[in-house]
């Protein structure tokens, strides 16, 4: 091989955070290449921070001023004189700008060459420049007349559903279903003003809406020799607001034939864009015509890449590095075969009984099982923050096994062993999910979790498990009182003497009640709930975990206090969130005529009106920040601003007072 022209790296800066960048350091260490880390405010205590060879801060905590400011990220690169920089995903990963930058700058950039980012980052660009290359794309209009009439022809031709989508988009952001054409217009205008405020700029593509749609991607890989191959398939179509939670390969869908056929048009997608590094196409399969279509290409590693590397067994991050050293793949696409079956979740913090919104907390416990064939990515720590600057996720976990079978089993197991105390978090959710008989069939599309999923699981046993946590919370709580004894043994008489009475603690789960009376007895405690009754010995308990016997079946519960919650789980139950009643009564939650609160804990990035002004049905009047997520307030009244409370860049709780408006007198409406 010659090593002439080829850049050496002995040194690489993480232009990321979080799990990505712990997985990027483990493969520096592995290829004996010095790990550089970037932090902000917010970081400086992180694992990530730790685990790299050294670490730079770069800034304070909104990203605009750390991890996606390319000058403070090109200069900390210089300072210690890396060779490369790796931006992991989101951040700078999709900017050729900065991938122009680092190559300016003398650093090489892991990643494809800047011209193939750069067309990929529109999405009118990316579909016209596919179609010329003969990959089916979406039937759609992504042309450069954004004039209303012409939009609203577009969608007439198009046929309803439409889908609209920001042409700058991504993060699945900004994107809207329009099911008729009488919502045609308002839904035009009012994604122009979101891709407005969220992209700076307002043009949009229209496309038609697959409806029994299948997230199918193509992870594909090229040298800077021109070869380039495709390392099988993922399916993504388990997705909450465009956004995937769960990832699998192969797909339970795919034939020798259709991947034959996609992976072809994925390397014609590769060879479009002469690329030379890690990438995935992404594909709408429609099960109902057999037909797919193109969607995008996401130039960088992508967050679900380890479903990859499970079933193929190689190394994307180190063959990202290699790549982008000069060095040819040697992998013909013959000889690339899938082992087995993996599947990867995303355990986020976000509540999925309220919408998936994302939550902040402390993490006051983390531990996972030991489980042959499970990775698991995180750079969260017990006590590790999850702050309203980033992303809420937590950790991937990712199980292989021969057959999918085999490894969902795997998973619904680690999901039900794994402890993640302190927040709330999607694990219950998950688990559910994987437990879904329709899941387990591979019988889903893109909208099954809202559309089928989410209507189907409340069942009884929800209640049950409530009331269980809230037995065992009760017991804990009671021995915790009755101070250091471990067994019930050691308790003196006396205190047995003092306790006839039913005494009694009430808990809330999910604003529903939960009241628990309790009785000491011969041997051991009698509970009564509203519609039943057990015998509950207690075992043993310490500050985190109480042991009990329930009716003669004995089972701990592992339990953890957040702020103003308790955190309780076991395998069976899942992790239950309780609020003490007696502690923190239900407080009607005081609304205030003509007010606008924070939906979750937020910065305000713009104050869009002030005090005194007219604003109509439609304005925006705020835009708050929060983990990825922006949300703009919009008002749905005419009237006129009472008082604004907050300012730009401050922090705000969920439920706090943003804005109060009065409300125009009816009858002038217009
Ligand atoms: P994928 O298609 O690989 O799931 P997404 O498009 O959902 O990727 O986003 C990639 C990732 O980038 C997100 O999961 C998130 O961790 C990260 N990310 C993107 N933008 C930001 C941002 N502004 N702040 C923090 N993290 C971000
Ligand atoms: P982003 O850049 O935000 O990732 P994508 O174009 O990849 O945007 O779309 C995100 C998700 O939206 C897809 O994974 C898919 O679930 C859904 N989607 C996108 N386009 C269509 C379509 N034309 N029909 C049905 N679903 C779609
Ligand atoms: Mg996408």
């Amino acid at each position: 091989m010659k090593e002439l022209n080829r850049s050496r790296i002995s040194s690489l800066l993480i232009a990321n955070r979080g799990e990505i960048a712990s997985r990027i350091i483990r493969t520096c260490r592995k290829m004996g290449i010095k790990s550089v880390a970037v932090f902000s405010d917010a970081d400086r205590n992180s694992v990530f921070v730790q685990q790299a060879d050294e670490a730079i801060y770069i800034g304070e905590n909104p990203p605009a001023q750390s991890y996606l400011d390319a000058e403070k990220i090109i200069a900390a690169a210089k300072r210690v004189q890396a060779d490369a920089i790796h931006p992991g995903y989101g951040f700078l990963s999709e900017n050729a700008e900065f991938a122009k930058a680092c190559a300016k700058a003398g650093l090489v950039f892991i990643g494809p060459n800047p011209t193939a980012i750069a067309s990929m980052g529109s999405k009118a660009e990316a579909k016209l420049l596919m179609e010329k290359h003969d990959v089916p794309v979406v039937p759609g209009y992504q042309g450069d007349d954004q004039s209303l009439d012409r939009l609203l022809v577009a969608a007439k031709e198009i046929g309803y559903p439409v889908l609209l989508k920001a042409t700058a988009g991504g993060g699945g952001r900004g994107m809207r279903i329009v099911e008729t054409a009488h919502e045609m217009e308002a839904s035009i205008l009012a994604a122009k003003r979101e891709a407005k405020t969220a992209f700076g700029n307002d043009s949009l593509i229209l496309e038609k809406y697959i409806a029994t749609g299948r997230h199918i991607e193509f992870q594909i890989f090229g040298d800077q020799h021109g070869h380039v191959v495709h390392l099988l398939e993922r399916e993504c179509s388990l997705q909450r607001r465009y956004q995937k939670i769960v990832e699998e390969s192969p797909s339970p869908v795919m034939t020798t034939a259709l991947r034959q056929q996609m992976g072809d048009a994925a390397i014609k997608a590769a060879k479009a864009l002469a690329y030379d590094n890690a990438g995935t196409v992404e594909f709408i399969y429609d099960d109902q015509s057999n037909a797919f279509y193109f969607l995008e290409v996401n130039t960088r590693l992508q967050v679900e890449h380890p479903v990859t590397e499970a079933i193929t067994g190689l190394d994307l991050v180190k063959m990202q590095i290699e790549s982008a050293m000069g060095m040819p793949l040697s992998l013909r696409q013959e000889a690339i075969k899938g082992n087995g079956y993996a599947i990867e979740v995303r355990l986020y913090a976000e509540d999925a009984n309220n919408n998936f919104l994302p939550v902040t907390g402390k993490v006051e416990r983390f531990e996972w099982p030991q489980v042959e064939g499970l990775r698991l990515e995180t750079s969260i720590e017990k006590g590790s923050e999850i702050s309203i600057f980033y992303d809420p996720m937590i950790a991937k976990l990712i199980v292989w096994d021969q057959h999918r079978t085999a490894a969902l089993q795997k998973m619904q197991y680690v999901l039900k062993h794994l402890l993640c105390l302190g927040l709330t978090t999607n694990q219950n959710f998950l688990l559910q999910l994987l437990q879904d008989e329709r899941m387990i069939k591979g019988a889903y599309d893109t909208r099954f979790i809202e559309n089928d999923f989410l209507p189907t699981i409340s069942t009884p046993s929800i209640s049950t498990n409530a009331e269980l946590a809230s037995v065992a919370l009760t017991l804990y709580i009671w021995a915790r009182r009755e101070g250091k004894r471990k067994l019930l043994a050691a308790i003196p008489s006396g205190w047995r003497n003092n306790f006839y009475a039913y005494q009694q603690n009430t808990f809330l789960i999910e604003d529903e009640e939960y009241v628990i009376k309790y009785r000491f007895q011969q041997n051991g405690f009698h509970v009564q709930l509203p519609e039943k009754e057990m015998q509950v010995q207690l075992i043993s308990a310490d500050e985190t975990e109480i042991r009990l016997e329930i009716d003669g079946l004995q089972s701990s519960f592992k339990i953890a206090k957040g702020d103003a919650t308790y955190f309780v789980h076991n395998e069976s139950i899942g992790t239950q969130v309780l609020k003490h009643r007696s502690r923190f009564p239900i407080q009607e939650k005081e609304k205030v005529k003509g007010g606008f609160v924070a939906p979750m804990p937020s910065q305000v990035v713009r104050v869009l009106v002030e005090a005194g002004q007219a604003v109509k049905a439609g304005d925006p009047l705020l835009v708050l920040t929060s983990m990825k997520m922006e949300n703009t307030i919009y008002t749905e009244t005419t009237g006129k601003v009472e008082a604004v409370f907050v300012q730009r860049g401050q922090n705000v709780e969920a439920d706090f007072l943003l804005l109060k408006l009065m409300p125009e007198p009816s009858g002038k409406n217009s």
